[in-house]
């Protein structure tokens, strides 16, 4: 489909052409027509189809094609789960936005305050932001949202995940008019509590699913690698990094495994930079910046870049461990394959790994093929059923490609997980507030 057959404005149009898109993703050409037509919609496709010009085209189109409910509100809000994502859509609004009279405007977290309500006086059009950042501004009475006429929910399971249902209620309630539009998007949208939200924020919306979220990304190969500890995932990466790679995107579990690989990769010559969420902004922007303009090759980071990062020469994602929450497997590895490029996925799976590694296998429904390295093969072959951490491998043991049973002893142990992740130090960026126990809180909020 042609963008020209949603009779978009045509300076829209024009700042496509400029971008040098013509033919619209599936996601697009389903999504878009729901977005104009001012129904609430839920939509999710997979990683790098498109999702954002999704939502801000239809954003753009209203806002230039009706008249505001308010000349002082904002008309559309766009949050995000992270400061690095809200850049980037910040962005492509800008984009769009520079061939119009409106203005734009982003609240992020770790940013100047003052400056920030200073902004908000001069009453933007559009504004993106953390929720977090944007709920201090609204109980601070630097915005009203009741003449808010789209709210757009970008990675909003993400959002949950990271403590935000709060500030989302108290920005729904905000905005709480009948003349409200609300859109949801995400690649995962089939899991956990974002339907109870979903039912509170959205107003009977349409449902778009292109693909099912456990459907990867056919344009990303994934391979797995069992390792028996640390030294020998270290062992596994000098191998795999000796190849040829285009940028490399490696996660790891926690901030300090972040600091202290990249610091090894930097001491062997690699052009590395390191990314998490204890850092100053200006330096979270700059090291996006470098990395995203190719001047580093090697980006290490946590769950804090998982997220939509729209990084067009990422060749190689490699889990250095296994994510903690099933889903965010898929926005790892979905930071390389965007756009119809091919990409390629690495994990390694230690010990520690094992019980994420069958939720990500329940998760995508799929048992994975197990993959080698001459010279490299440990001795971890995976664990029985219910055996676990705990549990120490043996030579019976299977050899790990076995279909995981025992589903339900996995998913009684996933809620434990989740809220083991918030005292384990993983790494959850803008997180407000956490969830359980509150008294072991980590993170500062925005
Ligand atoms: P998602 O949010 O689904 O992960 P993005 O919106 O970040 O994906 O888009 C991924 C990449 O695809 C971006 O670089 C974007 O510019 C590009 N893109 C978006 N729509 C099109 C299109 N219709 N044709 C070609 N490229 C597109
Ligand atoms: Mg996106």
């Amino acid at each position: 489909m042609q963008f020209t057959e949603f009779s978009l404005d045509k300076r829209l149009v024009t700042s496509l052409e400029h971008m040098g898109i013509n033919q619209t993703t599936e996601i697009q050409s389903k999504a878009i027509p729901v977005g104009l037509s001012g129904r609430d919609l839920m939509a999710s496709s997979k990683t790098g189809s498109g999702k954002t010009l999704a939502f801000l085209l239809p954003a753009m189109q209203r806002v230039i094609s009706t008249k505001a409910l308010s000349k002082r509100d904002p008309r559309v809000l766009i949050l995000l789960p992270t400061r690095e994502l809200a850049n980037q859509v910040y962005a492509q609004l800008r984009l769009l936005v520079a061939n119009t009279q409106y203005k734009a405007m982003k609240i992020l977290g770790g940013e100047n305050f003052n400056d920030q309500a200073k902004a908000l006086a001069k009453d933007p059009h559009f504004v993106v932001a953390t929720p977090g950042r944007l709920a201090d501004h609204l109980s601070q009475q630097h915005l009203y949202l009741n003449g808010l006429e789209l709210l757009i929910l970008d990675e909003a399971d993400r959002m949950l995940d990271l403590g935000f249902a709060e500030q989302l209620r108290a920005i729904n309630k905000a905005a709480d008019h009948r003349r409200r539009q609300t859109l949801m998007f995400s690649a995962t949208l089939d899991h956990g509590e974002i339907n109870d939200i979903a039912a509170e924020l959205l107003n009977e919306p349409e449902h778009v699913a292109i693909g099912e979220s456990h459907v990867e990304n056919q344009d990303i190969t994934q391979k797995i690698y069992l390792a028996d500890h640390l030294d020998h995932k270290e062992a596994l990466l000098n191998h795999v990094l000796k190849q040829q790679h285009k940028q490399v995107i490696i996660f790891t579990a926690t901030r300090d495994d972040t600091d202290r690989l990249a610091g090894k990769l930097a001491q062997q010559g690699f052009n590395t930079s390191s990314l998490s969420g204890n850092l100053k902004q200006a330096a979270r922007n700059q090291i996006m910046d470098q990395f995203s303009r190719g001047q580093q090759q090697i980006l290490v980071t946590t769950d804090v870049a998982s997220r939509g990062l729209d990084l067009l020469n990422v060749s190689l994602v490699i889990n250095f461990d296994m994510p903690k929450f099933a889903e965010e497997y898929i926005h790892r590895i979905g930071r390389t394959g965007r756009a119809g490029a091919k990409g390629d996925a690495i994990s390694f799976v230690g010990p520690k790994d094992w019980d994420n590694f069958k939720k990500v296998q329940l998760f995508l429904k799929k048992r994975f093929e197990l993959s080698e390295i001459d010279g490299l093969t440990g001795k971890f072959k995976g664990f029985k059923d219910k055996q676990s951490k705990s549990a120490k491998a043996t030579k019976t043991v299977n050899k790990g490609t076995k279909p995981t049973k025992g589903v339900k002893a996995t998913k009684a142990k996933s809620k434990d997980q989740r809220d083991k992740r918030f005292i384990t130090g993983v790494d959850v960026g803008d997180a407000p507030m956490l969830r359980k126990p509150k008294s072991k809180l980590q993170e500062t909020p925005e």
